[in-house]
Protein backbone atom coordinates (compact mmCIF):
# COMPACT_ATOMS: atom_id res chain seq x y z
CA UNK A 1 0.00 0.00 0.00
CA UNK A 2 1.34 3.43 -1.22
CA UNK A 3 3.85 2.26 -3.32
CA UNK A 4 4.18 3.33 -6.28
CA UNK A 5 4.19 1.22 -9.52
CA UNK A 6 4.99 1.77 -13.36
CA UNK A 7 3.90 -0.51 -15.72
CA UNK A 8 5.93 0.09 -19.03
CA UNK A 9 3.43 -1.69 -21.45
CA UNK A 10 4.45 -2.67 -25.23
CA UNK A 11 1.42 -3.74 -27.59
CA UNK A 12 -0.31 -2.55 -29.96
CA UNK A 13 -4.01 -3.91 -29.36
CA UNK A 14 -6.01 -3.49 -25.97
CA UNK A 15 -7.72 -6.86 -26.67
CA UNK A 16 -4.88 -8.70 -26.80
CA UNK A 17 -3.12 -11.19 -23.74
CA UNK A 18 -0.98 -8.61 -23.11
CA UNK A 19 -3.49 -5.84 -22.78
CA UNK A 20 -5.58 -8.24 -20.40
CA UNK A 21 -2.06 -8.97 -18.26
CA UNK A 22 -2.08 -4.73 -18.30
CA UNK A 23 -5.31 -4.57 -16.75
CA UNK A 24 -5.03 -7.18 -14.27
CA UNK A 25 -1.45 -5.55 -12.97
CA UNK A 26 -3.70 -1.98 -12.91
CA UNK A 27 -6.62 -3.51 -11.19
CA UNK A 28 -5.08 -5.45 -8.70
CA UNK A 29 -2.47 -3.14 -7.54
CA UNK A 30 -4.36 -0.38 -7.48
CA UNK A 31 -7.15 -2.67 -5.43
CA UNK A 32 -4.17 -2.55 -3.14
CA UNK A 33 -3.62 0.73 -3.06
CA UNK A 34 -0.51 1.37 -4.81
CA UNK A 35 -0.32 4.08 -7.18
CA UNK A 36 -0.26 3.05 -10.61
CA UNK A 37 1.49 5.07 -13.90
CA UNK A 38 1.01 2.90 -16.85
CA UNK A 39 3.65 4.10 -20.38
CA UNK A 40 1.39 2.92 -22.95
CA UNK A 41 4.35 3.00 -25.85
CA UNK A 42 2.40 2.43 -28.97
CA UNK A 43 -0.49 4.70 -28.16
CA UNK A 44 2.10 6.85 -27.05
CA UNK A 45 4.13 6.96 -30.29
CA UNK A 46 7.02 6.75 -27.93
CA UNK A 47 10.12 7.36 -30.24
CA UNK A 48 12.74 4.47 -30.12
CA UNK A 49 15.31 5.79 -32.15
CA UNK A 50 17.87 7.52 -30.23
CA UNK A 51 18.19 10.81 -32.30
CA UNK A 52 20.00 14.37 -32.23
CA UNK A 53 16.48 15.41 -31.76
CA UNK A 54 17.05 13.55 -28.14
CA UNK A 55 19.20 16.94 -27.16
CA UNK A 56 17.32 20.57 -26.64
CA UNK A 57 19.80 23.39 -27.84
CA UNK A 58 23.32 23.35 -28.54
CA UNK A 59 25.11 19.96 -28.45
CA UNK A 60 28.48 19.62 -26.66
CA UNK A 61 30.15 18.83 -29.51
CA UNK A 62 28.66 19.23 -32.83
CA UNK A 63 31.71 18.31 -34.84
CA UNK A 64 30.95 14.44 -34.52
CA UNK A 65 28.11 13.28 -33.16
CA UNK A 66 27.99 11.06 -29.88
CA UNK A 67 24.72 9.84 -28.41
CA UNK A 68 26.34 8.19 -24.84
CA UNK A 69 28.01 11.77 -24.47
CA UNK A 70 25.59 14.13 -26.00
CA UNK A 71 22.16 13.20 -23.56
CA UNK A 72 24.42 12.47 -20.63
CA UNK A 73 25.15 16.52 -21.18
CA UNK A 74 22.15 17.60 -22.04
CA UNK A 75 20.85 15.56 -18.51
CA UNK A 76 22.88 17.47 -17.01
CA UNK A 77 21.78 20.82 -18.05
CA UNK A 78 18.08 19.72 -18.14
CA UNK A 79 18.26 19.83 -21.79
CA UNK A 80 16.90 16.41 -22.87
CA UNK A 81 13.51 16.09 -24.84
CA UNK A 82 10.21 16.47 -22.44
CA UNK A 83 9.06 13.06 -23.28
CA UNK A 84 12.34 12.13 -22.01
CA UNK A 85 12.16 13.91 -18.59
CA UNK A 86 8.64 12.68 -18.36
CA UNK A 87 9.46 9.24 -18.45
CA UNK A 88 12.40 9.79 -15.86
CA UNK A 89 10.16 11.36 -13.61
CA UNK A 90 7.89 8.41 -13.70
CA UNK A 91 11.20 6.10 -12.93
CA UNK A 92 12.28 8.18 -10.39
CA UNK A 93 9.11 8.23 -8.51
CA UNK A 94 8.46 4.62 -9.16
CA UNK A 95 9.27 1.74 -6.08
CA UNK A 96 8.49 -1.01 -9.11
CA UNK A 97 9.34 -1.36 -12.61
CA UNK A 98 7.25 -4.05 -14.85
CA UNK A 99 7.84 -3.98 -18.28
CA UNK A 100 4.85 -5.98 -19.92
CA UNK A 101 5.26 -7.26 -23.43
CA UNK A 102 5.22 -9.83 -26.00
CA UNK A 103 9.17 -11.53 -27.02
CA UNK A 104 9.95 -10.42 -30.61
CA UNK A 105 13.10 -12.30 -31.56
CA UNK A 106 13.74 -13.52 -28.35
CA UNK A 107 14.00 -10.23 -27.29
CA UNK A 108 11.66 -7.29 -26.24
CA UNK A 109 10.09 -5.27 -28.71
CA UNK A 110 11.66 -2.38 -30.49
CA UNK A 111 9.67 0.25 -28.85
CA UNK A 112 10.40 -1.06 -25.19
CA UNK A 113 14.31 -1.34 -26.71
CA UNK A 114 14.18 2.10 -27.60
CA UNK A 115 12.80 3.12 -24.19
CA UNK A 116 15.87 1.68 -22.43
CA UNK A 117 17.89 3.18 -24.57
CA UNK A 118 16.85 6.76 -24.64
CA UNK A 119 15.38 7.13 -20.77
CA UNK A 120 18.19 5.30 -19.25
CA UNK A 121 21.08 8.10 -19.80
CA UNK A 122 23.81 8.41 -18.08
CA UNK A 123 23.97 10.03 -14.77
CA UNK A 124 20.40 9.72 -14.56
CA UNK A 125 20.27 5.58 -14.40
CA UNK A 126 24.20 4.72 -14.20
CA UNK A 127 27.35 6.47 -13.42
CA UNK A 128 31.11 6.55 -14.31
CA UNK A 129 31.76 3.46 -11.18
CA UNK A 130 28.17 4.05 -10.54
CA UNK A 131 26.94 0.70 -11.90
CA UNK A 132 25.63 -2.41 -10.67
CA UNK A 133 24.77 -2.90 -7.02
CA UNK A 134 26.11 1.06 -7.00
CA UNK A 135 23.75 2.06 -10.20
CA UNK A 136 21.72 5.27 -10.13
CA UNK A 137 18.61 3.57 -9.61
CA UNK A 138 18.79 1.55 -6.68
CA UNK A 139 16.01 0.90 -4.32
CA UNK A 140 13.97 -0.19 -6.82
CA UNK A 141 12.31 -3.43 -8.32
CA UNK A 142 11.81 -4.34 -11.78
CA UNK A 143 9.76 -7.42 -13.18
CA UNK A 144 9.55 -8.48 -16.71
CA UNK A 145 6.32 -9.67 -17.11
CA UNK A 146 5.97 -11.32 -21.36
CA UNK A 147 4.54 -13.87 -23.52
CA UNK A 148 5.54 -16.05 -25.86
CA UNK A 149 4.90 -17.72 -29.05
CA UNK A 150 6.52 -20.73 -28.21
CA UNK A 151 5.32 -23.44 -25.51
CA UNK A 152 7.42 -24.19 -22.38
CA UNK A 153 7.99 -27.74 -23.78
CA UNK A 154 9.83 -26.21 -26.46
CA UNK A 155 11.69 -23.49 -24.40
CA UNK A 156 13.11 -26.63 -22.49
CA UNK A 157 13.74 -28.40 -25.14
CA UNK A 158 16.04 -25.21 -26.88
CA UNK A 159 17.69 -24.13 -23.58
CA UNK A 160 16.64 -22.49 -20.41
CA UNK A 161 14.57 -19.19 -21.11
CA UNK A 162 16.64 -17.45 -18.72
CA UNK A 163 19.21 -16.94 -20.91
CA UNK A 164 17.44 -14.63 -22.59
CA UNK A 165 16.88 -12.85 -19.70
CA UNK A 166 20.42 -11.98 -19.23
CA UNK A 167 20.95 -8.53 -21.26
CA UNK A 168 17.45 -7.97 -20.00
CA UNK A 169 17.56 -8.04 -16.35
CA UNK A 170 21.17 -8.26 -15.85
CA UNK A 171 22.33 -6.00 -18.70
CA UNK A 172 20.01 -3.11 -17.90
CA UNK A 173 18.12 -2.98 -15.18
CA UNK A 174 21.02 -4.59 -12.74
CA UNK A 175 23.38 -2.32 -13.99
CA UNK A 176 21.40 0.29 -13.20
CA UNK A 177 21.01 -0.83 -10.09
CA UNK A 178 17.46 -2.07 -9.83
CA UNK A 179 17.08 -5.35 -8.17
CA UNK A 180 14.76 -7.70 -10.13
CA UNK A 181 12.10 -10.11 -8.94
CA UNK A 182 11.41 -13.28 -10.85
CA UNK A 183 10.02 -12.86 -14.31
CA UNK A 184 6.66 -13.74 -15.29
CA UNK A 185 6.03 -15.75 -18.57
CA UNK A 186 3.03 -16.77 -19.75
CA UNK A 187 4.03 -19.28 -22.45
CA UNK A 188 1.91 -19.55 -25.75
CA UNK A 189 -0.99 -18.26 -25.02
CA UNK A 190 -2.36 -17.73 -29.07
CA UNK A 191 -2.00 -21.67 -29.00
CA UNK A 192 -3.94 -23.15 -25.65
CA UNK A 193 -7.02 -23.25 -24.34
CA UNK A 194 -9.30 -20.76 -23.30
CA UNK A 195 -9.32 -22.58 -19.79
CA UNK A 196 -5.39 -22.63 -19.75
CA UNK A 197 -5.72 -18.52 -21.02
CA UNK A 198 -8.19 -17.76 -18.10
CA UNK A 199 -5.72 -20.40 -15.69
CA UNK A 200 -2.75 -18.07 -16.53
CA UNK A 201 -4.58 -15.13 -16.00
CA UNK A 202 -5.33 -16.14 -12.41
CA UNK A 203 -1.68 -16.70 -12.06
CA UNK A 204 -1.00 -13.47 -12.70
CA UNK A 205 -3.87 -11.93 -10.65
CA UNK A 206 -2.51 -14.31 -7.30
CA UNK A 207 1.33 -13.51 -8.13
CA UNK A 208 0.49 -10.16 -8.10
CA UNK A 209 -1.26 -10.62 -4.22
CA UNK A 210 1.77 -11.02 -3.09
CA UNK A 211 4.15 -9.56 -5.50
CA UNK A 212 5.35 -6.95 -2.21
CA UNK A 213 6.72 -10.21 -0.04
CA UNK A 214 9.22 -11.58 -2.74
CA UNK A 215 13.16 -11.78 -2.17
CA UNK A 216 14.60 -10.25 -5.31
CA UNK A 217 16.65 -13.17 -7.43
CA UNK A 218 20.15 -13.55 -6.68
CA UNK A 219 21.33 -11.41 -10.14
CA UNK A 220 24.32 -13.48 -10.84
CA UNK A 221 25.54 -15.51 -14.18
CA UNK A 222 24.32 -18.34 -12.28
CA UNK A 223 21.27 -17.68 -12.00
CA UNK A 224 21.05 -17.29 -15.74
CA UNK A 225 23.64 -20.17 -16.88
CA UNK A 226 23.75 -22.39 -14.07
P1 LIG B 1 -2.81 -12.46 -28.47
O1 LIG B 1 -2.83 -13.07 -29.81
O2 LIG B 1 -3.30 -11.09 -28.30
O3 LIG B 1 -3.64 -13.35 -27.45
C1 LIG B 1 -3.76 -14.75 -27.57
C2 LIG B 1 -5.21 -15.10 -27.38
O4 LIG B 1 -5.65 -14.71 -26.06
C3 LIG B 1 -6.15 -14.35 -28.34
O5 LIG B 1 -7.05 -15.29 -28.89
C4 LIG B 1 -6.87 -13.35 -27.47
O6 LIG B 1 -8.15 -13.04 -27.93
C5 LIG B 1 -6.93 -14.11 -26.15
N1 LIG B 1 -7.20 -13.29 -24.98
C6 LIG B 1 -6.89 -11.99 -24.75
N2 LIG B 1 -7.38 -11.59 -23.58
C7 LIG B 1 -8.02 -12.66 -23.03
C8 LIG B 1 -8.74 -12.87 -21.82
N3 LIG B 1 -8.90 -11.88 -20.92
N4 LIG B 1 -9.24 -14.08 -21.58
C9 LIG B 1 -9.10 -15.10 -22.47
N5 LIG B 1 -8.45 -14.94 -23.64
C10 LIG B 1 -7.91 -13.74 -23.92
N6 LIG B 1 7.62 -15.88 -29.93
C11 LIG B 1 8.62 -16.56 -29.34
O7 LIG B 1 8.37 -17.48 -28.57
N7 LIG B 1 9.93 -16.24 -29.61
C12 LIG B 1 10.27 -15.23 -30.43
O8 LIG B 1 11.45 -14.97 -30.63
C13 LIG B 1 9.23 -14.50 -31.07
N8 LIG B 1 9.52 -13.49 -31.92
C14 LIG B 1 8.51 -12.77 -32.49
C15 LIG B 1 8.82 -11.70 -33.32
C16 LIG B 1 7.81 -10.95 -33.89
C17 LIG B 1 8.17 -9.79 -34.77
C18 LIG B 1 6.45 -11.27 -33.63
C19 LIG B 1 5.34 -10.45 -34.24
C20 LIG B 1 6.14 -12.31 -32.80
C21 LIG B 1 7.15 -13.09 -32.22
N9 LIG B 1 6.86 -14.15 -31.36
C22 LIG B 1 7.88 -14.86 -30.78
C23 LIG B 1 5.45 -14.48 -30.98
C24 LIG B 1 4.91 -13.54 -29.91
O9 LIG B 1 5.74 -13.54 -28.77
C25 LIG B 1 3.48 -13.93 -29.52
O10 LIG B 1 2.69 -13.77 -30.67
C26 LIG B 1 2.93 -13.08 -28.39
O11 LIG B 1 3.72 -13.25 -27.24
C27 LIG B 1 1.49 -13.44 -28.07
O12 LIG B 1 0.98 -12.50 -27.15
P2 LIG B 1 -0.24 -11.53 -27.55
O13 LIG B 1 -0.60 -10.70 -26.36
O14 LIG B 1 0.07 -10.79 -28.80
O15 LIG B 1 -1.34 -12.63 -27.83
ZN1 LIG C 1 22.73 -9.14 -12.46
Amino acid sequence: PGKKVLIVYAHQEPKSFNGSLLKIAVEELSKQGCSVTVSDLYAMHFEPRATRNDIVGHLHNSEAFNYGVETWEAYKRGGLSKDLIEEQKKVQEADLLIFQFPLFWFNMPAILKGWMDRVLVQGFAYDLSKAYDGGLLQGKLSLFSFTTGGSKEKYAIRGDIRYLLWPMQHGIMHFCGVKVLEPHICYAPENVSEEKRKEMLTAWTQRLKTLWKEEPIDCSPDWYFK
